[in-house]
Formats: C-alpha cells, sequence, structure tokens
C-alpha cells in the first residue's frame, strides 16, 4: 500500500525523530521549519536509555554516543551541610548527556539520509484543512497528515500551558579536569528550594574536541532582570561559596549573555491530535526539567505516532491510527506530568517546609529498597511501557566501544 502524504510543522527533535521514522515506513514526508538554515538553540539535555533506544532505531545513536556524555548517577547535595538529597543510579542502562546542537545534528544528519524534503523558512501560523498556513501569506501543499512538531511556542496547537515559578539559567563551559567533579554523573547543590545549581558534562560539540559541560541556576521566573544589576563578580562568589568544586566551572561565565534564561511551564494536551493531525513533543505536553524527560517524551511520540500508522495502514484508518497514538502515549505522558509536578516544588520554589520534607523524609525514603530500583526506571523513561500497547522499545544499549567521558578528556 502507497504511504501517507506527511507534513511536518518544525525540525526540532521530534520533528526530525518524526521525519526519519515515517520516511522509513514508505510515507512522502515533507519538513518545515521556521528558520532559514536549520539550527538547534539551547544547552545541555540528557537523553535517556528509551530516547537511546529511538535514537538507535532512527541509526542517529552511535554520532550522539559519538558526542555525548554517559551518565551513569545524579547527584544532589545540600549546599551548607552536605548532606545528600537525591542519588539516583542509572543501573546497566546510561544516560547520555549532550548539547541540544549535538543531538540535532544526530537527528538532522540521519533525515538528510533519507528521502525527506527538507523547507527551512517557513513559518508555520496555522492550518487550512490539510494544508499548512505561513507567515508570509502563502500555505503548503496539501498532505494526508499534518504534524505537529513546532515546540513550546507552536501556533497549532491548543495546549494553553501553566508557567512555572521558577526557571534558570543556562551555559556551556569547557569541561574542567582536576575540579573533582566526577565526568559521569549530573552533579547538583542546592540551598532550600530556592537555590539550585548544577554541573553537566555533555561531551563535544559537533566541530569542536573540547569536551564541555551545562551550567545552570535556578531562578524565580522574574529574576533574570535582578540578576544582571546584581552583577557577575557577586554571583560567582556565591556560586563559590555554595560549592566551592564548581567554581572553575562557574567563573568561566564572563558575560552575562553567557547564560540563557529559560522559562518553564507545565501541561498537556488531553487529545494530542485533532481530524487530519497530530500534535507531539513541547506542542502536546510540556514540564520543567526536572526529570530530564523532554526531548526522550518527543521522540518517543514520534515513534509511537510512527507505529500507530503501521498498525492501521492507508488514509482510511488514519483516524483509527490518531486514536491509537494517543492512547499508547496517554498513560507514560501523565504519569510524568504528575511525577513532574511533584518534584519540581521540592527544588525549584519558595517553599520552606518541602525542602525539609525533602531532605529529612524523601532522601532517607528513597534509600530503602525497592525504591532505588523504582528511581532508576522512573529517569531511564521505563516506569510505564513507553509505547503501551504499540510494543516494546529496543534496548538502549549503549555502544560497547563507546568512549567514556573520562577517556575523552584525558
Ligand atoms: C530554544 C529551546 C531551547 C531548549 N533548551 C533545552 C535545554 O537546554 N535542555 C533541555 O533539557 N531541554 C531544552 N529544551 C527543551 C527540549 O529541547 C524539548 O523538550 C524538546 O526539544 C522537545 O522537542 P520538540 O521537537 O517538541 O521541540 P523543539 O526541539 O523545540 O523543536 C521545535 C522546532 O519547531 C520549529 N518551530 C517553532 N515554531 C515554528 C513555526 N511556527 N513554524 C515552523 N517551525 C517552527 C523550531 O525552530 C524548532 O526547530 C529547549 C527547547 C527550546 C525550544
Amino acid at each position: 500500500m502507497d504511504g501517507l502524504s506527511i507534513g511536518i510543522a518544525g525540525a526540532g527533535i521530534g520533528g526530525l525523530a518524526a521525519a526519519s521514522l515515517l520516511a522509513d515506513r514508505g510515507h512522502r514526508v515533507t519538513l518545515f521549519d521556521q528558520f532559514e538554515a536549520p539550527r538547534p538553540v539551547g544547552s545541555g539535555l540528557v537523553v535517556q536509555p528509551v530516547g537511546l533506544a529511538v535514537l538507535r532505531e532512527i541509526g542517529a545513536a552511535d554520532r550522539a554516543l559519538d558526542l555525548g556524555a554517559l551518565i551513569t548517577r545524579m547527584r544532589g547535595l545540600e549546599a551548607h551541610t552536605g548532606r545528600p538529597v537525591l542519588d539516583v543510579s542509572y543501573g546497566r542502562e546510561p544516560g547520555l548527556a549532550l548539547h541540544r546542537s549535538a543531538l540535532f545534528a544526530a537527528l538532522h544528519e540521519a533525515a538528510c539520509r533519507r528521502r525527506i524534503q527538507l523547507r527551512p523558512g517557513a513559518r508555520v501560523t496555522g492550518r487550512d484543512g490539510q494544508r499548512f498556513r505561513f507567515a508570509d501569506g502563502t500555505g503548503s501543499e496539501e498532505f494526508d497528515l499534518l504534524v505537529d512538531a513546532s515546540g513550546a511556542r507552536s501556533a497549532l496547537s491548543p495546549l494553553r500551558s501553566r508557567p512555572l515559578p521558577y526557571g534558570a539559567l543556562w551555559g556551556v563551559v569547557d569541561w574542567v579536569d582536576g575540579a573533582g567533579l566526577d565526568p559521569s554523573h549530573l552533579s547538583q547543590r542546592y540551598r532550600r528550594a530556592d537555590r539550585m545549581l548544577g554541573v553537566l558534562p555533555i561531551g563535544c560539540l559537533p566541530g569542536d574536541p573540547v569536551p564541555k559541560a551545562a551550567i545552570f541556576w535556578s531562578l524565580p521566573e522574574s529574576g533574570h532582570g535582578a540578576w544582571r544589576d546584581r552583577g557577575l563578580g557577586a554571583w560567582a562568589e556565591e556560586a563559590a561559596a555554595l560549592w566551592p568544586e564548581a567554581a572553575p566551572f562557574f567563573r568561566q561565565i564572563d558575560h552575562p549573555d553567557r547564560l540563557t534564561m529559560a522559562r518553564y511551564s507545565h501541561g498537556a494536551l488531553r487529545r494530542p491530535y485533532a481530524p487530519g493531525l497530530a500534535i507531539l513533543g513541547d506542542a502536546a505536553h510540556r514540564a520543567s526539567p526536572q526529570l530530564g524527560q523532554g526531548a526522550n517524551m518527543a521522540l518517543l511520540d514520534a515513534l509511537a505516532l510512527a507505529r500507530a500508522l503501521d498498525h492501521f495502514p492507508g488514509l482510511p484508518a488514519l483516524p483509527d491510527a490518531l486514536a491509537a497514538y494517543a492512547r499508547a502515549r496517554r498513560w507514560p505522558v501523565r504519569t510524568y506530568q504528575a511525577l513532574s509536578a511533584a518534584f519540581t516544588p521540592q527544588y525549584q520554589s519558595d517553599s520552606r517546609w518541602l525542602p525539609v520534607l525533602r531532605d529529612r523524609v524523601l532522601y532517607p525514603l528513597s534509600c530503602m529498597p525497592p525504591l532505588p530500583t523504582i528511581l532508576s526506571r522512573l529517569v531511564a523513561g521505563r516506569l510505564l511501557p513507553p509505547l503501551g500497547a504499540l510494543g516494546a522499545l529496543g534496548v538502549a544499549a549503549a555502544r560497547e566501544s563507546a568512549p567514556l567521558p573520562r577517556d575523552r578528556a584525558a
């Protein structure tokens, strides 16, 4: 049977993944993005084992593994007392931390190996039936299926998410050997819940062999102006007082513009589809990055959509395929949304009692079996079958020969 003609808005993480997965199944895919040349924006992120399994299915995993840094553990301490607050090991399947541009490069190169039409400079402002409408007043050709993968500012998605009170400043610096931080850990420090700072090893950027780290500094959503007014010197001093080992990372920031304020929001569509339209990734659901699932959710959505179209092939079955896509992702998305809403205020809020509960009750509980195993499954993205009735995921299995961050830095 002939494949469908599919137009995708957004050549980001979800859009690029969907384009490759759908092209492999014989669909005719056209991918639109607002940028003249596809380009990634952002800082570091963690592709969890489930996301890595999707990259492997696309043939993008080896390139991502070449660039990124394997993460085996997430560890956070209370800054003043040094008491552990968070300690989650990945077990046999590590996560992969990398810069958004590295993940983008892996997915973009994979898409370019397929027969996919890439149309840059096309800002989608809406849809007229089965056509995209663009900012310059023109429209696309008609497609059997439109896919909205245009992220958190989608013009097509009806999702109106709730802004979260805290965001974070993000930046990229060189990895510092000898500072005492483990190059395979996401390391964090907290002061109550109103300060959270972290260092995430992210491997290398495409075309640059120097290993990097993403650093982040939690701030109230409205606090960016006050942070700038305070000056970099005072900020670097505060960072060094809270976490002396990380000072060589934070001190590399020599201009406020090297840190970008990311604002977070929370919400999910009850129905991530409409007749002739599938919505995936941030356009369908958004949460704070506390559980590190944003990119993974977009990758899993893309695979679920591709498999749903396998189960219900052809145009007449499209409504069934879209419903199957939504069903498959409903509980994994709802579960991670609920857990993210529960966890985020413990680390990013003005609450005085939540951090006490976190440090004195929840952390000790989290060390008691079987909770360490459950937490490992939670961060790996495997708490629930991520594709529901649409089948199992392959094994993420980091390549045997993948260099560990420590080897690369040496
Ligand atoms: C700018 C930015 C920076 C981010 N940085 C981080 C980070 O550092 N760490 C982290 O964990 N997560 C980060 N995220 C979140 C994480 O990357 C997302 O959860 C994940 O990328 C979701 O994938 P997606 O495909 O839904 O959206 P995205 O990967 O954001 O892709 C959306 C794509 O749609 C395009 N687009 C948007 N609007 C239109 C339009 N109207 N018409 C055509 N094309 C359009 C964009 O150019 C982009 O290519 C960032 C997101 C964004 C948008």
